[in-house]
């Protein structure tokens, strides 16, 4: 399972896997054991020219393994939800995508979102798709993910 916390990928950068993440403290999934170190995943991010190492932790009682994600970004994704957001809903206002980004980047991110919102939302929501982005992060959803 995948937990989102606030996490400093400036000090991750610079500390590398001596960075002190805050470790849960009873295991998510049966809430019974402790967890213990279980390594590192990579993970790579917009505006960091190395891959990342970010904490996982596994619980002894049911085997389950949590790994730590900073919270201001989906899983798999290297850009900011903000980012995301941001670029999408100034394309939506604007008609146009800002300066920065690829534009094929943000075209799949739009067309993500509108298969994310047949998907999970329904038609109707297709003409208020800034809503509907965070309808879906609440839903728990990642509202570009390319997987339904
Ligand atoms: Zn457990």
């Amino acid at each position: 399972m995948i937990l989102p916390v606030s996490a400093n990928l400036k000090e991750i950068e610079k500390k590398g896997r001596s960075y002190p993440w805050s470790k849960p403290e009873i295991c998510l999934c049966c809430r019974q054991s402790h967890v213990w170190g279980h390594g590192f995943v990579e993970a790579l991010f917009d505006g960091y020219a190395k891959a990342l190492p970010l904490r996982r932790y596994r619980c002894p009682g049911c085997g389950c393994v949590i790994k730590l994600r900073p919270e201001a970004y989906f899983r798999r994704f290297q850009a900011t939800i903000e980012t995301i957001r941001s670029h999408i809903f100034s394309r939506l206002q604007a008609g146009r995508w800002p300066r920065g980004l690829s534009s094929a980047r943000c075209r799949h991110w739009l067309r993500a979102l509108k298969r994310q919102v047949l998907a999970h939302l329904g038609i109707e929501w297709l003409s208020r798709l800034p809503e509907a982005f965070d309808q879906l992060v609440s839903l728990g959803k990642v509202p570009v993910s390319r997987c339904i």
